[in-house]
């Protein structure tokens, strides 16, 4: 038994006799988000049965859904095999109508998905490290993340999303399945998000930053970068003792961008660790020639965690010393914050839920 998202439409039309029945079955599947082949209207009814036979679609099933004051989403989701895992529903931007009611600009939306259940990685200031790893996704399974967050909310097919691989895990430790996943949620006839509007998130496994830019996906990256020192990074990220600051810049470097995208470095801001302007100069002293934006993360603090927040003020400061240098930085908004929905906060509180619901 197969799962069912794990397929281009390519495939299926492969598999498919007469290859037209895949679109049809795509437009039930992404446009309808049908879950059950029975309610395939246009389909005979050998057909349903033969795919029954040979394929599952609902492989998660929606087990807690928290709901932040901003509207912000948390879902936890059971695997067929028992596990859990989250993905994130944000609402980027409200409707924007004008005085006579007419839609000036729709609404938009951010999907934060996992790649994988836990993560190898180990950063210490993360929440996700703290549960180990369990295993990594299937492709189907992160494409039924968007499905499911889109059909749960009742977004038209043609709302604007955006999609980043910010949840739970390493994408890039997970690449096939990841780059399949892209594939299917880009598919024309299907999801049909756009490439360009999904982001890689990395801590920086610089050889497969190098495989991923020759995939050629058309995906944007972001880099987890959070510290300028190769010391204070190890600290922080371990693995940046194989792969350090000067071996990501250079695979970044070769990283084919779309000419109106910049590569994103994420800097989480740590009290007294990471947000002093000394660091803000080695920052831009790092990233120069490259197309390079900074998006600074306040540190979110949980239980147990040595780290804290930083003020606001402080990273106000940081931000505007590379603005004025010319390099673009934002502060990252700080969505579902009182659900802990903020990206990079997954696991553990539910992971416990898990256990007990086992
Ligand atoms: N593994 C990938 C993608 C998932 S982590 C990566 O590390 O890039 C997604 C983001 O959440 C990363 O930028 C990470 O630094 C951030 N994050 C992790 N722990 C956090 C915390 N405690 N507070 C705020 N952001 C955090
Ligand atoms: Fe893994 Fe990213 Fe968390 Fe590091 S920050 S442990 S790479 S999920």
């Amino acid at each position: 038994m197969q799962n069912i998202y794990n397929f281009t439409l390519k495939e299926l039309e492969e598999k498919m006799q007469p290859a037209f029945r895949a679109k049809q079955i795509y437009h039930w599947l992404y446009v309808k988000y049908t879950q059950d082949f029975d309610s395939m209207q246009n389909l005979p009814k050998d057909l349903k049965e033969t795919l029954k036979k040979d394929y599952k679609i609902q492989h998660l099933e929606i087990i807690k859904v928290e709901i932040s004051k901003d509207g912000t989403k948390k879902y936890l989701f059971k695997t067929l095999d028992g596990f859990s895992f989250e993905s994130v529903f944000i609402k980027m931007r409200d409707k924007k109508l004008d005085e006579n009611g007419n839609v000036l600009e729709g609404e938009r939306y951010t999907f934060c998905l996992s790649s994988q259940i836990g993560c190898k990685v180990g950063c210490a200031f993360c929440f996700t490290a703290k549960g180990g790893f369990v295993r990594d996704l299937s492709a189907g399974e992160i494409v039924e993340q968007v499905v499911r967050l889109k059909k749960d909310n009742d977004l038209l097919p043609e709302k604007r999303v955006n999609i980043v691989f910010m949840g739970m895990g390493e994408p890039l430790n997970n690449l096939d399945n990841v780059a399949q996943a892209i594939k299917v949620i880009s598919q024309l006839d299907g999801l049909s998000i756009s490439p360009r509007r999904q982001t890689i998130s990395t801590s920086g496994i610089a050889p497969r930053i190098k495989k991923l830019g020759e995939l050629n996906l058309g995906v944007q990256l972001a880099i987890s970068l959070h510290a300028v020192d190769n010391a204070l990074r190890t600290k922080l990220i371990p693995m940046n003792k194989a792969y350090n600051i000067e071996s990501i810049i250079e695979a970044v470097r070769e990283f084919p961008v779309d000419t109106r995208k910049k590569i994103m470095f994420e800097y989480l801001v740590i009290k007294d660790v990471n947000d002093d302007i000394k660091s803000a100069k080695t920052l831009l002293k790092l990233l120069n020639g490259l197309q390079a934006k900074v998006n600074l993360i306040l540190f979110n603090p949980h239980e147990g965690s040595e780290f804290k927040r930083p003020e606001m003020k402080k990273v106000k400061e940081f931000a505007d010393f590379l603005v004025k240098r010319g390099l673009l930085a934002t502060i990252r908004e700080s969505k579902g914050i009182d659900i802990s929905a903020a990206c990079g906060q997954l696991r553990e509180k539910e992971l416990k839920v898990s256990h007990e619901t086992l």
